[in-house]
């Protein structure tokens, strides 16, 4: 599709190398992990291979869903794997993380989700590297009884991460299969099991949007109680995906940044590369230390 944008001068990828690049990259291999890294095609892949910070995948490389902006194959997937929380928990140990991302595919075709199988990463890692702090980016539980985001909770991550990933009018064309006020609920309810968990979520922007909609989602998110927020520029990985509407300008994202700031999140980061997960750790030790 060559009626797509071109890349603007501050969508920067530098080309992933160095030793700790390498180093990330054979564990990984080793303990036969999945990363949104590699799946999502990331920018950031080579500064934070390099830094030994990566977001794992679990649960399998296809998912029951398919949002029209993610690389992730859809269809039916594999049954569940019960090394993997051991696999993952193995890797966090030898990449000597200090905070670590875990995602997953959604997995509509199990009764909890895959709620069981997230505690038991949680708990795996918690077990292996005490000092590491948790991150879990969840699907969304449509389908499922509420005690599989209690199961989730209960497993006591650090950080509690559920993406709304536009706003409420694109829901049909960039999520469907997803409902936002569905997904706004859940966040509100790991709030309520456990307020002492941080929890957060993000969008992409450039999708169509307007910047009257962006702010409302924020206003939705701190109704919510949600205290961390991520804004960063959609990429199309394929030619295949949803259209890139336009590029949103840095000075745009300074202002939604600042925008949120007054809102009362205790953490953002929105800038044209900001992805969930990115400088997810840094930022977080900033926080607790502060
Ligand atoms: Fe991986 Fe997240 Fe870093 Fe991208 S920003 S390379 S998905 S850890
Ligand atoms: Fe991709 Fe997640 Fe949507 Fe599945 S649910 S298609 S992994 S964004």
């Amino acid at each position: 599709d060559n009626s797509q944008p071109r890349k603007p001068r501050w969508i920067r990828v530098r080309a992933p190398a160095g030793k700790g690049y390498a180093d990330t990259k054979r564990i990984l291999r080793e303990n036969r992990l999945v990363t949104v890294c590699e799946e999502a095609g990331c920018p950031n892949v080579g500064e934070c291979w390099n830094q030994g910070h990566a977001t794992m995948m679990i649960m399998g490389e296809i998912c029951t869903r398919g949002c029209t902006f993610c690389n992730v194959a859809t269809g039916r997937p594999d049954a569940l794997d019960p090394f993997e929380p051991g696999r993952v928990a193995e890797a966090v140990r030898k990449l000597g993380l200090n905070h670590v991302v875990v995602t997953s595919v959604d997995r509509d075709d199990l009764e909890d989700g895959g709620a069981e199988h997230f505690a038991q990463t949680i708990r795996a890692i918690r077990h292996r590297s005490p000092g590491t702090t948790i991150e879990v980016l969840t699907p969304d539980f449509l389908r499922c009884p509420p005690a599989a985001l209690e199961t989730v909770v209960a497993a006591r991550p650090d950080v509690f991460n559920h993406n709304l990933e536009t706003v409420p009018a694109l829901y049909p064309t960039v999520r469907p299969g997803a409902r936002y006020f569905h997904s706004l609920r859940l966040l509100q309810r790991v709030k309520e099991l456990d307020p002492a968990m941080f929890t957060k979520s993000g969008i992409m922007v450039g999708l169509g949007e307007d910047g009257q909609a962006v702010r409302q989602v924020m206003d939705d998110m701190r109704s919510a109680d949600v205290d961390f927020l991520t804004i960063g520029q959609y990429l199309q990985p394929t030619p295949k995906h949803h259209g890139i509407d336009r590029f949103v300008t840095p000075d745009e994202f300074s202002a939604y940044e600042k925008a949120a700031w007054g809102k009362g999140f205790l953490m953002v980061s929105a800038t044209p590369l900001t992805r969930s997960s990115y400088h997810a750790g840094s930022d977080f030790a900033r926080l607790r230390a502060a």
